[in-house]
């Protein structure tokens, strides 16, 4: 049906997809020669089938209302990936039961064996099924969240393409398009819990069919997360309570004077002062495209070389429109060794830095494309979001390319590091509101409103009033896809985000190291332990109380510099 992507399995004839994994797995493996040739067939196997399955996962994001993307997608999700996922684990098997595994390099396959065993000690047949219905409810939440609108003036608008008008000048326009996106969201409400009811039961079983006493522990091995454990995550929501909300309330506090109101509202926290207008950083994709480009460029010709490539190859999707699913996200194509670029582009700053934020993904893909093993080019979200996170900072001392005005580029940059500091606690609040629910999984759908508010009071900034609209408060979650679709999938943000202004901190001081430090780190896939991918970066794998401190002092001071 597409172009963009490569189809070299015929997805409508699983029978033959099996025949090949099985006559692969019946291959001798006894020799280090064999089990390396064999693992480099597996990793093709499994490229063919991540590149058709992605594809298809694009085409029905792109076209959430299509029915024929629909039934690709669901075949993919039915039939395709539960025999993906019933081979891999026979295949890690097969690796971890041969003669000549023992004989490998340990220094290029110590992780790779490590991983496989954690794989296999949380593998379980039974689990494959759950996961199929899993997968259905997720597609179920972005069939209700995808195709939102609402009516502004004579105009049907998605929620993407609302963005501009929450932070318009005008209080009454803002507090009026932030109330149509709460009420959109919140005519769902019914639908949404009754899906996080059933998606709850579904994992709690997961976890239990794994030995494990809930799916938070579950999702900890299945993440992969060697390096850091649940009790990390408290210390660190700790620290950014103790560290980055009183920031947080400082440069609010700043924003209430220079808006010029009484109180600080809902509506407020985007707004922009009376006679200014929204940043504006282009106004055609094609012109977020090319001045993207030439930022690229600067960097490094190669950045520049894939966007430009993977636009030509019609890998880009970047505008926003009804029947297309909301967010923005970046897909690998291993066949095509390319990458693929969603998001729903309404003219903001926040568009602008979306593109370069999934530019990070395609040059990591890129980079890590000579990892001789097909494992290790695929990394874990605390790197990848290290990769992405830090393209947003590193690209930072071009915009004047989109901004020509001085006072524009200031605010625009202002923006990007009060940015991290407002996303900081509203991360923790996502990832410690999935700690809760996964280890209370007997709550109800009041007590999981109930627990975001009371997050919310306790992590976040207290200068907003919300008196009159804590239900935006307890619903908020509800537009965070991620809890429904990759479940834990958030503390990587922050993780990676602490790690992003390390980065950054060091690219103030040397950029030509930095950027050499983060082309190693990102070359390195994940061939390598965290810690170890971070060393290379030339940071600290640390989220430590003194280091959030630090980087908080750091971003204060770049921040009062720009006034
Ligand atoms: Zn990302």
């Amino acid at each position: 049906m597409s172009t963009f992507y490569v189809e070299k399995l015929d997805f409508k004839e699983p029978k033959k997809i099996e025949d090949m994994f099985d006559a692969l797995l019946q291959k001798s493996t006894d020799t280090v020669e064999e089990l390396e040739s064999w693992l480099k067939k597996q990793s093709e196997l499994f490229d063919a089938i991540e590149e058709a399955m992605s594809g298809h996962y694009i085409d029905f994001q792109c076209q959430s209302d299509s029915k024929d993307a629909k039934d690709i997608f669901e075949h993919d999700q039915s039939v395709i990936d539960p025999l993906y996922k019933k081979y891999a684990s026979l295949f890690d098997d097969a690796f971890l039961s041969s003669k000549a595994k023992d004989q490998l390099d340990p220094l290029l396959y110590e992780q790779i064996i490590k991983r496989k065993q954690n794989a296999k000690e949380i593998f379980r047949l039974d689990n494959i099924d759950l996961e199929v219905k899993e997968d259905a409810l997720a597609t179920n939440y972005f069939e209700h969240t995808g195709g939102l609108t609402v009516h502004w003036g004579d105009e049907e608008l998605t929620l993407s393409e609302l963005s501009p008008y929450i932070q318009d000048s005008d209080r009454d326009t803002r507090q009026k398009a932030l109330t149509l996106l709460y009420e959109a969201i919140q005519s769902k409400e019914t639908d949404l819990q009754q899906i996080m009811n059933e998606l709850i039961v579904l994992r709690q079983q997961k976890a239990q069919n794994a030995g494990l006493p809930n799916f938070r522990d579950y999702m900890f091995k299945k993440y992969e997360r060697f390096d850091y454990t649940p009790e990390d995550c408290n210390v660190l929501a700790e620290s950014i309570r103790k560290y980055v909300k009183p920031l947080k309330e400082k440069l609010q506090k700043q924003h209430k004077t220079e808006l010029e109101v009484d109180t600080y509202r809902p509506w407020d926290r985007q707004g922009v002062p009376q006679g200014q207008k929204p940043l504006q950083p282009f106004k055609t994709i094609e012109e977020l495209v090319n001045k993207s480009k030439v930022i690229l460029e600067n960097l490094d010709p190669r950045f520049a070389e894939l966007l430009t490539t993977m636009n030509e190859r019609g890998m880009l999707d970047l505008s926003s429109r009804k029947g297309k699913a909301p967010g923005g996200f970046c897909s690998n194509l291993p066949v095509s060794e390319l990458s693929f670029i969603f998001m729903n582009a309404s003219r903001t700053q926040d568009d602008m830095i979306t593109l370069l934020h999934e530019m990070g993904h395609c040059i990591h893909n890129d980079l890590m494309r000579k990892q001789p093993i097909g494992d290790y080019r695929e990394t874990p979200m605390e790197s990848a979001e290290l990769a992405s996170m830090s393209m947003e900072l590193l690209s930072m001392d071009q915009w004047s390319l989109f901004y020509e005005n001085e006072a524009d580029l200031i605010r625009a940059k202002k923006e990007q590091l009060k940015g991290i500091i407002d996303f900081l606690p509203v991360g923790m609040i996502i990832d410690q509101f999935q700690h809760w629910m996964y280890e209370n999984p007997e709550h109800t759908p009041a007590d999981r409103n109930k627990k975001y508010k009371e997050l919310m009071m306790e992590l976040d900034s207290n200068v907003v009033d919300w008196q009159g609209f804590e239900k935006w408060q307890q619903s908020a979650w509800l537009r965070v896809l991620h809890i429904f679709e990759v479940p834990f999938y958030y503390i990587e943000y922050v993780i990676a985000q602490l790690g992003a202004v390390q980065i950054y901190k060091h690219y103030r001081e040397h950029p030509e190291q930095a950027l050499k430090n983060y082309k190693s780190a990102l070359a390195l896939g994940s061939s390598k332990s965290l810690p170890e991918v971070y060393e290379a970066a030339g940071i600290r794998f640390d989220f430590s109380e003194s280091m959030i401190q630090e980087l908080m002092l750091f971003l204060e001071k770049e921040i009062e510099q720009l006034n």
